[in-house]
C-alpha cells in the first residue's frame, strides 16, 4: 500500500515525511482493518513531523483523524462487521486496570498508547485499530467533514468540558484553527458568547462570519471580562494575556499537546480571585462518544481544505505556515 511516514523529524522545510511503500498490515487479536478514505491533518501531526514530539518507533505513518471502512477482523474481534463506516481517533489503547482507568479518566492512562504515534495511522491506505477504540460514524455525512471531529472536535469539546463555562457564559478562544472553530460552534449552540483572539486575518474572518460577539489579534484584551477561556494557540506567552482577561474566578484551559514555555506569572495580575489554570490531556472514549452525539444531532459548519493524497507533506508545510483556512484533509482513496 502507499503510505507517508516520519522518516527523519526535523523543522517542516527539511521534509521529514517521506513517501513509501508498506505491506498492508494484519489485523491482531481484538483489532479492525481499516481501509481509509480521508485523514484529517492535525497541528499534532506537525508536532510529530518536527520532532517536539520524539518519535516512539521510527519511521510511523502519522495520522489521527480517520474515516474509513471495516474490511477485516482479527482473530477473536466481534465486530463492528466489515463494511461499517467508522473513525479512528487520537487514543488508540489505554490498559483499563490502572487507577486513572478505573476511575474513569483513561485520559491520563501511563500506558496509553496513540494513532500514528506508538502505532502507524491514517496517512496511508490502510491500518488497523483495537475495535474498542474506534467510534460508528453516521452515513449520512461527507467524509471531508467528519474527519475533523474526531481530534479537533473531541479535544476541543474536552476543553470546553474542562474550562468549566457557566451556563450562556462569556468563553474567550485564543487561536483559532481546526478544533477551536468547531468547540466555538458547540459553545454558541450552547447559549455561550465567544470572543476570538486569533493573529490571523483569514481566522479572523471565519470567527466574524460563526457569530463571535468580538474578535481582535492573538493577545488583544477582550472587552468584557471571560468567564473561561480556552487556550489553542500553541503559545505559552498568550497564557498572561489569557489570564488577565479571565473575571473572578474564571478558568484557562490550555488545549493543546505541546505549549512553548510559559513566561513567569504575577500572582495578582495572572492568578488571584480564585483564577485557575488547567491542562487538557488526551480524551476519554465518553468524552469521544457525547461529542458525536452532540454533533450527529446539529452538525458544525467545518472548513475544510482537500488536500491529494500525494500532498501530505505540503498540506503539513500549510499548516506550519498558517496557509490553511480550517481543516486540512487528505483524501486517501
Ligand atoms: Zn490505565
Ligand atoms: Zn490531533
Amino acid at each position: 500500500m502507499d503510505a507517508w511516514v516520519v522518516a527523519r523529524p526535523g523543522p517542516i522545510a527539511t521534509n521529514p515525511l517521506e513517501r513509501t511503500r508498506l505491506p498492508v498490515p494484519e489485523p491482531g487479536p481484538g483489532e479492525l482493518l481499516i481501509k481509509v478514505e480521508v485523514c484529517a491533518v492535525c497541528r499534532t501531526d506537525l508536532h510529530l513531523a518536527e520532532g517536539d514530539l520524539p518519535p516512539r518507533r521510527p519511521r510511523t505513518v502519522p495520522g489521527h483523524e480517520v474515516v474509513g471502512r471495516v474490511t477485516a477482523l482479527g482473530p477473536g474481534t466481534e465486530g463492528p462487521a466489515p463494511g461499517t463506516r467508522v473513525g479512528v481517533a487520537w487514543l488508540r489503547s489505554t490498559c483499563g486496570e490502572c487507577r486513572y482507568c478505573r476511575r474513569g479518566a483513561e485520559n491520563l492512562c501511563p500506558s496509553s498508547t496513540y494513532t500514528g504515534w506508538d502505532a502507524d495511522g491514517g496517512y496511508a491506505e490502510y491500518l488497523t485499530a483495537p475495535a474498542d477504540y474506534v467510534y460508528p460514524l453516521p452515513e449520512d455525512l461527507p467524509a471531508e467533514k467528519l474527519a475533523p471531529l474526531l481530534c479537533a472536535g473531541i479535544i476541543g469539546y474536552r476543553a470546553l468540558l474542562r474550562c468549566d463555562l457557566p451556563p450562556r457564559g462569556r468563553l474567550g478562544i485564543y487561536g483559532f484553527g481546526a478544533s477551536a472553530h468547531i468547540t466555538a460552534q458547540i459553545a454558541m449552540a450552547q447559549g455561550a458568547s465567544v470572543y476570538v483572539m486569533t493573529r490571523s486575518p483569514a481566522a479572523q474572518e471565519l470567527a466574524r462570519e460563526l457569530g463571535a460577539v468580538f474578535v481582535g489579534g492573538s493577545a488583544d484584551t477582550p472587552p468584557e471580562p471571560l468567564d473561561a477561556a480556552i487556550l489553542f494557540a500553541p503559545v505559552g506567552e498568550l497564557v498572561l494575556p489569557a489570564l488577565e482577561a479571565l473575571d473572578r474566578g474564571g478558568t484557562l484551559a490550555v488545549a493543546g499537546i505541546h505549549l512553548t514555555d510559559i513566561p513567569v506569572l504575577n500572582y495578582q495580575r495572572h492568578l488571584f480571585q480564585e483564577r485557575t489554570l488547567r491542562s487538557v490531556t488526551a480524551n476519554t472514549r465518553a468524552d469521544g462518544r457525547e461529542f458525536l452525539r452532540l454533533v450527529a444531532a446539529h452538525p458544525p459548519r467545518i472548513t475544510t481544505t482537500p488536500y491529494p493524497f500525494d500532498a501530505a507533506d505540503r498540506a503539513l508545510q500549510d499548516l506550519a505556515a498558517d496557509r490553511v483556512n480550517g481543516v486540512a484533509v487528505l483524501h486517501v482513496e
